[in-house]
């Protein structure tokens, strides 16, 4: 699926298949391309063999504009149809593919549940990749069938998760509008063919370890009984250290410089702060979490993401007054290599999975400002299971303009995870995860003997 939050974790997975002897084909779109043809150039000599085949992605004739070739590049929210409109097109000539390349297994987004029936036609299993957590799909189930959010009178009041371990509390604000306007609209019924196609699917592949969310992974496969494999986390499988500070994106320093100015910081001084690849902050909201960021006092990595000019959102004097605090990164950070480094002492993360879990495998507490999806979802169980971070408050969905998060919350959440009473213990539950994560991935590890157990069962699959 393209969409940066998509792609890299499925490279490192086709990395990880591939480095078990299995042969991985990656499918992807021209413009896509080189995210993954420069990783897997450079792992050549590892013997690793993966192939990337491309499909044309018909753009034009979905009315968007030709360079459209990414979630993050569709020009407004009312184009997301059209998008999934062009990628059910890639159909036809995805089972081509199949048909010349004649894989075991097709491994897919969730974004594209018409290939649970290209799989069957060729009778191999179709292994849906949903890129999030077992957390997320348990509330999400939930949620769908139960609609707890109608019980609900006004925004503010909460409404538990019915029938999930733990007590897991939401507000309406925090469920995505499709999923609560019960309109027949083009995306409730992109997401109702995901769900139903999902079903009817071999299994789902998580990138996360079974000690990360026990009882989630218990309730989805016993209570909710669907056949999952937890691989993950893949950032900690893939050590290709190159792979992981490129990605291929423009940036306005490099991964040397970025290291250096970490190596002259104390450990666990650093508060990192980055929102993934999409979410899109309004000039006053950025102009709000530099107050925020500087009434902290902590040092900072910020990567900051946006079209705007300077002097509609940084605060005047910011850059001259942190000069000696803080690191400005415009354009793409090199978030794991960052995330690794001793000096970090926390991570602001909008939840998007990947980067909860490159938080949770660097071992660093968070501060969670969900923004669109399941963020919101991760997010409690960041702070609510894990109980590996602080929240700022953010409760209202919303994919292009996150706003209303005030500079107080800010800089509160920011020192009750470095140096409030309760940081040792933010800290040490964090490093206990890390720990975790890395033994989950080591041979005989849960997510190892679940790669293995997911090889198994390809081999034997019998529809
Ligand atoms: N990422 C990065 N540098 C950046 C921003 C993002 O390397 O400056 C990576 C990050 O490490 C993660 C992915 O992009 O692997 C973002 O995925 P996530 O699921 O966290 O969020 P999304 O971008 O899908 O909202």
């Amino acid at each position: 699926m393209m969409a940066q939050g998509h792609m890299i974790p499925t490279l490192d997975m086709a990395k990880l298949v591939a480095s078990r002897g299995v042969k991985a084909t990656i499918i992807t779109t021209p413009l896509n391309e080189s995210v993954f043809s420069k990783s897997i150039q450079r792992n050549k000599h590892l013997g690793i063999e993966i192939e990337i085949r491309l499909i044309k992605f018909p753009a034009i004739e979905n009315d968007l504009p030709e360079e459209c070739e990414r979630l993050d590049q569709i020009p407004s929210d009312e184009k997301l149809p059209n998008f999934f409109k062009a990628t059910a097109m890639m159909q036809e000539p995805l089972e081509q593919l199949i048909e010349e390349c004649r894989p075991n297994c097709l491994v897919s987004d969730m974004f594209l549940p018409w290939t649970t029936d290209s799989a069957a036609k060729f009778n191999i299993p179709r292994i849906v990749f949903h890129g999030t957590s077992f957390f997320a799909l348990c509330v999400e189930n939930s949620v769908r069938l139960n609609k707890p959010f109608k019980n609900v009178s006004s925004d503010s009041e909460t409404f538990v998760v019915p029938n999930l371990p733990h007590e897991i509390k939401l507000t309406r604000t925090q469920v995505s509008p499709f999923e609560q306007s019960g309109e027949e609209t083009t995306m409730a019924r992109m997401i109702k063919t995901v769900w139903e196609s999902d079903s009817r699917s071999y299994g789902v592949v998580f990138n996360s370890f079974y000690e990360l969310e026990t009882d989630y992974v218990e309730h989805y496969t016993k209570v909710l009984g669907r056949r999952a494999w937890a691989i993950g986390p893949l950032s900690m499988c893939n050590r290709d250290i190159e792979d992981k500070a490129e990605r291929g994106k423009k940036s306005s320093i490099d991964k040397h410089e970025c290291l250096k100015w970490l190596d002259s910081k104390k450990p666990s001084s650093v508060v990192y702060i980055c929102f993934g690849s999409v979410a899109n902050f309004t000039a006053s909201q950025l102009h709000e979490l530099a107050m925020g960021i500087e009434a902290s006092g902590q040092e900072f990595i910020w990567v900051v993401r946006t079209e705007l000019d300077n002097e509609d959102w940084l605060p005047e004097g910011f850059e001259e007054r942190t000069r000696e605090k803080g690191l400005i990164i415009r354009g793409w950070a090199p978030q794991v290599v960052i995330l690794d480094h001793e000096s970090v002492g926390a991570f602001v993360t909008h939840c998007g999975w990947n980067s909860t879990l490159e938080g949770v495998s660097g071992g660093v507490p968070m501060v969670t400002w969900p923004v669109f999806a399941e963020q919101f979802f991760n997010e409690k169980l960041v702070t609510e299971v894990l109980r590996t971070g602080a929240d700022v408050g953010s409760i209202q969905w919303k994919r292009s303009a996150s706003e209303g998060v005030k500079r107080e919350a800010i800089a509160k959440a920011i020192q009750r995870v470095m140096v409030s009473e309760e940081a040792e213990g933010f800290r040490n539950r964090a490093k206990a995860y890390k720990e975790m994560a890395r033994k989950a991935v080591e041979e005989g590890g849960s997510s190892y003997t679940g790669l293995t157990t997911l090889l198994e069962d390809i081999s034997t699959y019998s529809s």
